[in-house]
């Protein structure tokens, strides 16, 4: 192989590590924009329970909205998983590691997680 040979090869294995450096970046930015999405629609969906309560409180007649207040709980329940997904695909590229269940930090070995008990999936 002669100079222009391995100068070429140098420089397209810089190139390819280069893009996949900038691949994580740009992923990194769109799952922290997808992150705050969706902490702020649980935010939301919170509200929304406290004013069926809060109304139902305010009111002599109306029952207990139990069925409305079961389905945005369960929408939050979602949200929490794919929340906690996000968190874990960012710790994934940024070489940390988070607890499936609860989202809390692991270090290193760990085979079960110090805060929820869950064992870890690797
Ligand atoms: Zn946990």
């Amino acid at each position: 192989m002669d100079f222009m040979d391995k100068l070429a090869q140098k420089v397209s294995s810089g190139t390819r590590m280069i893009s996949q450096k900038t691949d994580e970046i740009i992923e990194i930015a769109e799952l922290k924009i997808d992150l705050k999405n969706i902490e702020e629609e649980i935010e939301e969906a919170k509200l929304y329970i406290g004013e069926l309560v809060y109304k139902y409180f305010l009111s002599k007649n109306e029952s207990m909205p139990v069925s409305a207040i079961n389905s945005k709980c369960r929408e939050i329940q979602r949200m929490e998983y794919e929340k906690n997904r996000i968190k874990t695909r960012l710790n994934k590229i940024k070489g940390l590691k988070y607890c499936n269940f609860c989202g809390e930090v692991i270090i290193d070995e760990e085979n079960y997680c110090p805060k929820c008990g869950h064992k870890i999936i690797r």
